[in-house]
């Protein structure tokens, strides 16, 4: 397991990215996510990446975050083996998810969230890479 990327809400993917573009990172890729409304850009940063995500509609999950709290640190993501176990062990502990079922993420990965209210306030992505 290690940490798969850490999710930043953005206004402007570009404005955004000249940041880490500047400290000499690159953009490994770029996935509009229609079901999220969000488009993700991705930085790989040593054993880990950075996802910014831009908005691309104001009632999506990162339009709403914005509104409420402006650009930001989001989400950590953690790989894991298997989503779905995973999220039944989790909600058999009591801890809040958001997605019952794992679903598709960026990459072709599976994906599902559990809650702040049982995180200690932290957005925890789980993701599961496709296999090959
Ligand atoms: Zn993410």
């Amino acid at each position: 397991m290690k940490l798969d990327h850490v999710g930043i809400a953005v206004e402007d993917l570009q404005a955004a990215g000249r940041l880490y573009e500047s400290l000499g990172l690159a953009c490994a890729g770029r996935e509009e996510l229609e079901e999220q409304k969000v488009t993700v850009a991705f930085y790989p940063l040593g054993e880990t990446r950075l996802e910014l995500l831009q908005s691309t509609d104001p009632e999506g999950p990162i339009g709403k975050f914005i509104a409420r709290k402006g650009p930001g640190l989001h989400h950590l993501c953690v790989e894991v083996p298997d989503v779905a176990a995973a999220l039944e062990r989790l909600a058999a502990e009591g801890f809040q998810l958001i997605d019952r079922v794992p679903r598709a993420g960026a990459g072709g990965c599976k994906v599902a969230f559990v809650h702040p209210k049982s995180t200690g306030g932290v957005l925890l992505e789980l993701s599961e890479k496709p296999r090959k």
